[in-house]
This record gives C-alpha cells, structure tokens and sequence, in this order.
C-alpha cells in the first residue's frame, strides 16, 4: 500500500484575527481608537480599489471556493458469477455477480442518480462549480471482456456511462480473458470512457524512473492514437502510489488520478489522488446505500471484507 502523507490540521491565518487583536491594544487612548480606525478605513478602501481594478468581485459578496467535492466514486472488477480462479473470499472482493450489479444499477436509476464521466469530474475539480444532483461515477479496472459483454450492455440499456481503465498490455486484436481493441472502441464510440491503467499494471513505487515514465506516458500516448481524444484520467495499479508517482502521473499529461483510498470526500487540490469506494460480492443494498451516502464510504463496510454478513457487522459492532 502506498505511504499515507500526513497533513497539518493548522488553517490559514486569519486577518480578522490579526485586526481585531491591533484593535484591542491600540484603544487605550482616544486618539488610539481613531488612528485604528483611520488606518481599518484606508485599508479598506484600498482593498477595495484594487479589487475593482483587478476585476474582482467586493470582498463582501465573494464567495469562498469549495475545498471539496462529495461525490461517491465506485470501483468494480469482475463482473461475473464466482468460479474457477473466482472463489474465495480474497476474489471476492474483487468480483459483483451480474444479477446484483443489475440490481446496484436499477438502484441508481429509481434513487435519481447521475452518472458521470472522469472529464465532468476533471472540470468539476478544477473550477469548483457543482456536480449534477446525485451524481455517482461507476468505475471498472483491468479490462475484463465480461466488462464488454456484461457491463456495457447493462450500463447503455439504462442510460449510463461507465469509467472503464484498462492496462493497454492487456488488450488484443481478439477477445479472450480482456477485451479486444474493437470492444474498447465500440465502447468508447457508445458513449462510454475509456482512460489508462498503465501497461503492464505493475506496482508504480516499484518501478526505476524511465519505466515508470513509460508505463504512464505510453499508455496514455497508446489510448489516445486508438480513440482519437486526449486521454486525461488513470487508476494507479493496486492502487499504490506515493508522492513520486502523483510527480509523475502529472508530468506524464494526466489530469485526474483514482486511487483505491475509501471515501467520498474528494479534495480539490488532490485530483490526482481521486478516493473510490470498492464494490464486493457480498454487499446488501443496504451495503450499497451505505457506500453511496456515508462520506467514509461505510469504510468500505469494514475494509472490504467480503465475508462479513450484515448480521455480523451488527454483532461485532455491540
Ligand atoms: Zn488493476
């Protein structure tokens, strides 16, 4: 897992704080209250000078820029029935039976739900301005064919897009176990949006400089000469990262980045650390509700661990 960055809890210094305290120490005297009230008087008719040469809106009716988006962003894999290599409880996390992700999806659909793609997301994080109502951005990792033969279908029948990130590595002129390049392009001709995985989805803190710079750059220059549009948006393999690969994933050209970090709460001046909340086989709609709504993401319903029924949860927590 990539290294947790600490962050201060100290805010900004505040110059109202700063005036008020001058205030305080300068009204001893008459003449004191005056002078502070002159010199608070000038200030601000000087800020107000330069605000309207500047263009700016008066300090008054400005409005602060949000610090973050609350959008809940879901991570699938598998799409399919359990089976060979898809049974036990560690595959699990990373499988959601088709019967169940109907289901997930007719939710959205009766609760009001929006799905968005990585580029709505991308501009909302820029400029702060908010997401359509109920927005949900549904993502799938790796590629899978049953995410061609399965998810699309399911997605389009609704009127959904689905952010699909797929390691060009893996992608062929046939289908097999991945999708083929037609499957991606159809896809991506649909509606849908395709954005990178890297190549060979490998563990990125692993890797020396030039192969790092590579699995990033030429995955990116790979998508966009298939699809014909600037590719912006990647999931970091395993979802490890440290500060190094946000360094070089923003080099490399990528605009938005999905880590696999649990929550909702998406902070504007860490989009390329986007949090997703994982969807397993086990979940209830309750589950679902919870990942949806909490903004901690329901921790991912204690950390994804697929075997743990509701009814356990509720025994564990008393
Ligand atoms: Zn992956």
């Amino acid at each position: 897992m990539h290294e947790l960055r600490g962050r201060t809890s100290s805010g900004p210094v505040s110059f109202c704080v700063s005036l008020n305290q001058g205030l305080d120490r300068g009204a001893g005297t008459r003449y004191g209250r005056w002078l502070v009230i002159g010199v608070i008087a000038s200030i601000s008719v000087l800020v107000h000078a330069a605000a309207t040469l500047l263009g700016a809106e008066s300090p008054s009716r400005a409005k602060a820029p949000p610090e973050s988006i609350v959008v809940p962003v879901l991570m699938y894999h598998h799409v399919r029935e359990p089976g060979p290599g898809l049974s036990d409880a560690a595959s699990l996390r990373y499988a959601v039976s088709p019967i169940e992700f109907e289901k997930q999806l007719d939710y959205l659909k009766q609760h009001g739900y929006t799905t968005i793609d990585s580029r709505v997301l991308d501009h909302a994080m820029r400029t702060g301005e908010p997401l359509p109502a109920k927005s949900v951005m549904l993502t799938f990792d790796d590629g899978w064919e049953t995410q061609f033969s399965i998810v699309y279908p399911s997605l389009k029948a609704r009127g959904m897009v689905g952010v699909f990130f797929v390691h060009t590595g893996v992608i062929g002129d046939e289908p097999g176990s991945a999708m083929s390049w037609a499957d991606v392009c159809q896809m991506e001709d649909d509606g849908m949006d395709v954005e990178s995985h890297t190549i060979s989805h490998p563990s990125l803190p692993r890797l020396e400089p030039d192969a790092l710079a590579r699995e990033l750059a030429d995955s990116r220059s790979i998508l966009e000469a298939k699809l014909g549009r600037p590719v912006t948006a990647l999931a970091y393999p395993f979802g490890d990262f440290t500060d190094r690969e946000i360094d070089a994933t923003r080099r490399a050209g990528y605009r938005i980045a999905f880590s696999t970090e649990v929550g909702l709460v998406q902070r504007l001046d860490e989009p390329l650390e986007i949090h997703r909340t994982i969807v397993t086989f086990s979940d209830t709609t309750d589950d679902f509700a919870i990942k949806l709504t909490e903004r901690d993401g329901g921790r991912a319903l204690l950390d994804y661990r697929p075997s743990i029924t509701p009814a356990v949860r509720a025994a564990s927590a008393q």
